[in-house]
């Protein structure tokens, strides 16, 4: 048995994750690292009670645990089950489907479906504008993938691209960095909002020649490539790194997931993302990421995930 927190490799983990008390403990320490609070109203005085597990309040006297108001939220998983899930779907190059996770877990499909959906809440990540040189480019996700990209675009400045397509805007930083967002069309509305939000004005903006992109030249070193005239590197100008991260997404889509609904489609966005951004650090310090971004993001019902799309 490993004592401290430390590992390379499943095995590692797996030793050292050996037992529910050091999950629940390893946790506590996450989840209270700037010390204790109720979850209801922020006090800091509380009571433990005696099995360890739950705690009371000592000003709005509710009681809780520490999965309350997190994205493990109320479910009565154990712990090892939530990071041995986490550790797969955050360092899988490609992803997991559900019924991967559930054979490795131990859980039921439906179950593991539900992990991974609050998992990729966690996946979240990032604030802060990207600088230096960017590429930004957009794609079309679902439906049947006949129609060609022109084609797509043309009814998606209104709508979704065509019939069960929804569109994703994307933008690639050179220095490594990939954000992507799902927007409601790939209008100039649209794509405009997410690029002031994610570039730092005065940076470099690689596109292609698409309408939604004009009039970003006041704010931005905008170059473009005319994708219509079969133009597809410039100078230094090109979106082959958005681009490939299109086709990663796309392969996991195709090979792993075989469907994303439009109501989670951003959740799967942030899975790849996240994956792709942190591809080159070690396993321990993704992993402690995600757990401690599941310590403060809120819940997600069950009945969110399964609500209809609005
Ligand atoms: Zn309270």
């Amino acid at each position: 048995m490993k004592t401290t927190f430390e590992f390379k490799t499943l095995a590692e983990f797996m030793d050292y994750f050996c037992d529910e008390a050091t999950c629940l403990k390893h946790y506590t320490g996450i989840r209270f690292a700037n010390g204790e609070y109720c979850p209801h109203c922020g006090h800091t005085e509380i009571y433990t009670f005696k099995d360890g597990k739950r705690y009371r309040c000592a000003k709005c006297k509710q009681d809780f645990t520490i999965k309350t108001d997190t994205v493990f939220g109320e479910s009565k998983l154990p712990l090892r089950k939530w990071f041995i899930a986490i550790y797969l779907l955050s360092t899988t190059s490609k992803g997991m489907s559900s019924v991967q996770v559930a054979k490795h877990v131990g859980v039921t499909q439906k179950t593991a479906w539900f992990m991974a959906h609050r998992i990729r809440e966690a996946h979240q990540q990032n604030k802060g504008q990207l600088f230096g040189k960017i590429e930004a480019d957009e794609t079309f996700i679902g439906g049947l993938s006949k129609n060609m990209h022109a084609k797509q675009r043309k009814a998606a400045i209104k709508g979704t691209g065509g019939k069960g397509k929804t569109a994703v805007f994307g933008m690639k930083s050179r220095a490594g960095e990939v954000r992507a967002k799902v927007v409601a069309s790939v209008g100039i509305v649209d794509l405009h909002r997410e690029i002031k939000t994610n570039v730092a004005p005065g940076a470099t903006l690689y596109t292609d020649g698409w309408v939604g992109y004009r009039g970003l030249k006041a704010e931005f070193n905008h170059a473009t490539v005319d994708h219509m005239a079969k133009e597809y590197v410039n100078g230094d100008c090109h979106t082959n790194g958005i681009e490939s991260f299109w086709a990663l997404f796309k392969r996991g889509y195709h090979g792993v997931y075989h469907h994303m609904s439009r109501k989670h489609l951003q959740r799967y966005v942030n899975e790849f993302t996240f994956r792709l951004n942190r591809r080159t650090e070690e396993m321990q310090s993704v992993f402690s990421d995600v757990v401690a971004n599941v310590a403060k993001s809120a819940q997600l019902p069950y009945k969110t995930l399964i609500q209809k799309p609005i």
